[in-house]
């Protein structure tokens, strides 16, 4: 029997035999998984447990009927950009709150860790905000192997319990498809294991072969709903196209993570607005928002970065729309943020961490923006990760029992 912030229940203890009442504990899907220290017990239940002092009485009526609302309906355009516009302290703490009541309420105490190794840092493409882009030449460029991706991969799932990786490039066509196919195989092969890929604009053909091979998801941000605002930042690139790719993956059965930028030139807390239904209305399957931050030699160094707030408030808002959907607190927003953002993200609608498994002899050298966050991650990997077969299955029943609903997922 266990206690918790709602009461008793009786948990499955067959793993782990020399429990003691007193112990304190994590557990999934009504299995005990985990020994937990008090200390750290107390910093995970802070993360978790939604605040409940807000008086209601306090908030302005308009407000709150826009939280309400969003258990019974969709929120409209103008409702998502009252929420944005707030500065109101209590108003954002109930919107928070609120947040993270919802994601409590459909997936539990669900947090996921995933891994991201980022394989080549060459790009043939020219983002006005990436350090990555083509025109920043080649110094300190990498490419990783076939054997060093499969290698690290194999060490973050066999060793240290990964359960889903992110695989990310550049645009780089020096890997071919058949290539990434061929890796892919061999992950699969070895390790038990969620595979996203993260390779930018390829044919959807290519895509079609990696899903064939064994890949579950893909990484392919719109980056912003404004079609206008996307033609003038990706020279070369077409808004209609980047959303038909997306398009195209999804009725592919892929399990679609996307998002955007905040903080990009010209944007508005409208477009903003905008970018949030468009990514309802596209059927993503996770989340991903983080704040702009400026990189030199690109044409957007002088910029500001994007803020923080904002960015809580989009995670927040994309909650309370998307209930059972992931969302990754993201290395961006840890970047500005450093641990607290972490902490924030988590307490404001997030239920997930990305951390960086790319070999430490390239990571500075993936350049996207500076600074990158590399934060602690020990006591996630310590209570986030199970080595145990089991764990995989629980992964795979609340990642695709969206697409078990829709009879498009068959299990890998
Ligand atoms: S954002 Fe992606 S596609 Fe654009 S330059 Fe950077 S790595 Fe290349």
């Amino acid at each position: 029997m266990v206690k918790d912030s709602r009461g008793e229940k009786e948990i499955n203890a067959m793993m782990m035999p020399d429990l003691k009442v007193g112990d304190w504990i994590l557990y999934a899907s009504n299995i005990a998984v985990h020994k937990v220290s008090e200390e750290d017990a107390m910093e995970i239940l802070a993360l978790l447990e939604p605040k409940s002092h807000i008086d209601l009485s306090l908030l302005d009526k308009e407000f709150l009927d826009i939280l309400k609302a969003c258990h019974t309906r969709g929120l409209e355009r103008d409702e998502i950009i009252r929420l944005l516009k707030t500065q109101d302290p209590t108003e954002l703490e109930a919107l928070f709150s609120e947040a993270n009541t919802i994601r409590q309420a459909n997936l539990k105490d669900f947090f996921c860790i995933h891994g991201i190794v980022e394989f080549s840092s060459y790009c043939v493409r020219n983002c006005h905000y990436c350090g990555l882009r083509r025109d920043s030449g080649d110094a300190g460029r990498y490419r990783m192997s076939a054997s060093e991706i499969v290698g690290a991969v194999e060490d973050a799932v066999n060793k240290r319990g990964y359960k889903l990786i992110v695989l990310q490039s550049g645009d780089d066509f020096y890997y071919t498809d058949d290539m990434l196919v061929d890796i892919i195989r061999m992950i699969k092969e070895r390790c038990k294991v969620f595979i996203f890929m993260s390779v930018g604009e390829r044919s959807l053909e290519g895509y079609k072969k990696m899903k064939a091979a064994g890949a579950s998801g893909v990484l392919f941000r719109f980056e912003t709903s404004s079609r206008e605002l996307y033609n003038s930042i990706h020279p070369g690139q077409s808004y209609d196209e980047r959303i038909a790719y997306l398009k195209g993956m999804k009725a592919m059965g892929y399990y679609v993570a996307s998002g955007f930028l905040i903080g990009l030139p010209g944007q508005t807390l409208d477009g903003i607005a905008d970018d949030i239904i468009t990514m309802k209305s596209l059927g993503v399957n996770m989340v991903t928002v983080g704040p702009f931050i400026p990189s030199a030699d690109t044409p957007l160094s002088e910029r500001p970065a994007g803020d923080a707030m904002t960015t809580l408030k989009v995670i927040a808002i994309a909650r309370l729309l998307m209930p059972k959907t992931k969302i990754p607190v993201t290395t961006a927003l840890e970047t500005i943020e450093s641990e607290e953002g972490r902490r924030l993200g988590l307490s404001s609608g997030g239920n997930s961490l990305m951390f960086n498994l790319t070999p430490e002899r390239y990571r500075d050298f993936y350049r996207i923006y500076p600074n990158k966050y590399h934060g602690k991650e020990e006591m996630w990997e310590k209570y986030g990760l199970f080595k145990e077969a089991l764990s995989y299955k629980m992964l795979e029943k609340k990642m695709f029992e969206v697409f078990e609903e829709e009879g498009k997922y068959s299990g890998r």
